[in-house]
This record gives structure tokens, sequence and C-alpha cells, in this order.
């Protein structure tokens, strides 16, 4: 399975709604998770996160994927200011088959999939048992591990 993360905290719905609608001209789309409203990390003082997770089919290779997902966040006018801060679309890729990358530009597993529950609970939902190539663990296994505190909230 190949799944990608989205999120935004600027116009949030109405920016994730468009980043699934783009990336369903590019991609078949089998699988997406709930919506989540998640408590920010790292940089603080800004809104709450949307997050949600897909599964996505493409014969991309994981660098095409990147380079495709790069120009979504462009058409939805992401600007990379602070590290952290607030975006309107963040695109990444957390899995790709049991593929293991690790580039300056691309490392997957997504370097942070285990850390974050904004990242672990929407992918629980639909991928539980899908095992993490490095750790050879399944997605509930690092979800039990994860020290993480911040709050994730399925939204209806
Ligand atoms: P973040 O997603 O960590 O908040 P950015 O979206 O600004 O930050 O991404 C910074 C860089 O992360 C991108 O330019 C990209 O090259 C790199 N990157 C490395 N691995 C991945 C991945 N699995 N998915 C998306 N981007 C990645
Ligand atoms: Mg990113």
């Amino acid at each position: 399975m190949i799944i990608l993360s989205i999120g935004s905290n600027i116009n949030a719905s109405e920016n994730i709604t468009k980043a699934l609608s783009l990336l369903s001209t590019k991609f078949t789309i089998t699988t997406q998770s709930s919506f989540y409203k998640t408590e920010p990390v790292g940089y603080e003082n800004q809104e709450w996160f949307l997050n949600m997770v897909v599964v996505i089919e493409t014969d991309l290779d994981p660098h095409s994927l990147l380079e495709t997902l790069q120009e979504i966040e462009t058409e939805l006018g992401r600007e990379r200011t602070t590290q952290n801060g607030p975006r309107t679309c963040d695109l990444d890729i957390l899995l790709y088959k049991s593929k293991i990358i690790k580039e300056n530009n691309l490392t997957i597993p997504h370097p942070r999939l285990h850390e974050r529950n904004f990242v672990l609970v929407p992918l629980a939902e639909i991928a539980p048992n899908i095992r993490h190539p490095v750790f050879q663990k399944s997605i509930t296994q690092l979800q039990e591990e994860c020290k993480d505190t911040k709050e994730v909230h399925k939204t209806l």
C-alpha cells in the first residue's frame, strides 16, 4: 500500500477538500480515513490542524510521487516559512509498500510517523495491521508504544 498524510491549519477543511480533489485527478484514492482535529506539534501558538490519511494507487516511483505532491502543495498556496508553522496543505508520503528509502530529500517510511498521534490515529483507523518495514511492528503496536501526548479528535 502507498499511504499519504494530509494536513492543514489554514482554512483547513476547505484546503483538505481541495487537496483530496487534486489528488484524485492524479491517483486512485482507494481508502480514506476520517478527518481528525489535532493539536499542533512543535510551534504551538497556531490553529489546530485537520489531519487525515489516504491510501492511493499510482505507478509513479517515490521521487516522482513526492514531486507531484509538492506541485499540489504549491497549487494550494503553500509557502515554506516557519518550520512546523501554519500551512495551507502538507502532503507527506508515510509508506510506499515496504520500501525503505533514506535520502536527503526523501525518507520512507516517513521519519516521524511513529512519533505522532496525528499520523498514527488516522493510520490505525484504516490500516492497523500494516507493518512498518524498519521497526517490523504493526501500526497498533507503534501506537501503543508512542509517547506523544498531543490530542487528536475524530470529527464527524
Ligand atoms: P514537514 O512535512 O516535515 O512538516 P515539509 O512539508 O516542509 O515539512 O517538508 C520538508 C521536506 O521533507 C520536503 O522538502 C521533502 O523533501 C522532505 N521529505 C523527506 N521525506 C519525506 C516524505 N516521506 N514525505 C514528504 N516529504 C518528505
Ligand atoms: Mg511535508
